[in-house]
């Protein structure tokens, strides 16, 4: 049997990036993801990937902050080797009309989403640039991809991420590395229970598949992004949202 094969989660304490890690925890990866709340139980949640057979580094990291995300790379690279997959999924919503959207909703936005993709990415990719392999996959939005109102900050950010997801493609395709995005519609997460049982109503009755979607859901497509049955795609946008946007 090869070595095994680590993916690293940002944001893999809650929701869809916890959903991710252990979709890859049940495939026998090795399991790396970071956390910034004070509250997480670093214990509790270890032991959840455990319970799949995975071994499990959880380090609490802002992805906004360079060296706390080297620190989590280089432990990484120190306990197992290699670094196969990344998944930048960390990310904030900060709602707001922009008449109203201070300048602190909108910069906390768009550097927790989108510079902490670039901070994360960056401190991968040299591990994957001497491996001459690697898969790289984005949290973009469907509202990245056609606004929404009341988010001006959120799908700035989420857009920024389809093109930094493209010119990397292309950047580090010669290298054999894979670099998509994928784009939620409204998943079941803290992200989204904030919103009334009539706000959710209104928004399902516009899903051709008439519901929300699950964190496995875009976990399973995560996954086949991730691994080598998806070996010829690179530099798309996968949509996971019920025929929201088409
Ligand atoms: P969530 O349940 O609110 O979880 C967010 C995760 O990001 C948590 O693990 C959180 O860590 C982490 N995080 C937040 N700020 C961070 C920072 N500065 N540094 C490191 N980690 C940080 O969110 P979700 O709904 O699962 O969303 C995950 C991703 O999918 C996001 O990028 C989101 O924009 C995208 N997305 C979600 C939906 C949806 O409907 N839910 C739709 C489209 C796209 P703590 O636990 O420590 O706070």
């Amino acid at each position: 049997m090869g070595e095994k094969k680590t993916v690293l989660v940002t944001g893999g304490s809650r929701g869809i990036g916890k959903e991710v890690a252990l979709k890859y925890a049940e495939n026998g990866y090795n399991i790396v993801i970071n956390y910034v709340s004070s509250n997480t139980d670093v214990e509790e949640l270890k032991k959840e990937f455990e319970q799949k057979g995975a071994e499990a580094l959880i380090l609490k990291a802002d992805v906004t902050n360079t060296q706390e995300v080297e620190n989590v790379v280089n432990k990484a690279i120190e306990k197992f080797g290699t670094i196969d997959v990344l998944v930048n999924n960390a990310g904030i919503t900060k709602d707001n009309l922009l008449m109203r959207m201070t300048e602190e909703e909108f910069d906390k936005v768009i550097n927790i989403n989108l510079k902490g993709t670039y901070v994360v990415t960056k401190a991968v990719i040299k591990y994957m640039m001497k491996k001459r392999c690697g898969s790289i996959i984005n949290l973009s939005s469907v509202v990245g991809v056609a606004g929404n109102a009341g988010q001006c900050n959120y799908s700035a950010s989420k857009a920024g991420i389809i093109g930094f997801t493209k010119s990397l493609a292309k950047e580090l395709s010669s290298r054999n590395i894979r670099v998509n995005a994928v784009a939620p519609g409204f998943i079941q997460t803290d992200m989204t229970s904030v919103l009334s049982d009539s706000v959710k109503e209104n928004i399902n009755s516009q899903i051709p598949l008439k519901r929300m979607g699950s964190p496995r859901e875009v976990a399973n497509v995560i996954y086949f992004l991730g691994n080598d049955d998806s070996s010829y795609i690179t530099g798309q946008v996968i949509n996971v949202d019920g025929g929201m946007v088409m």
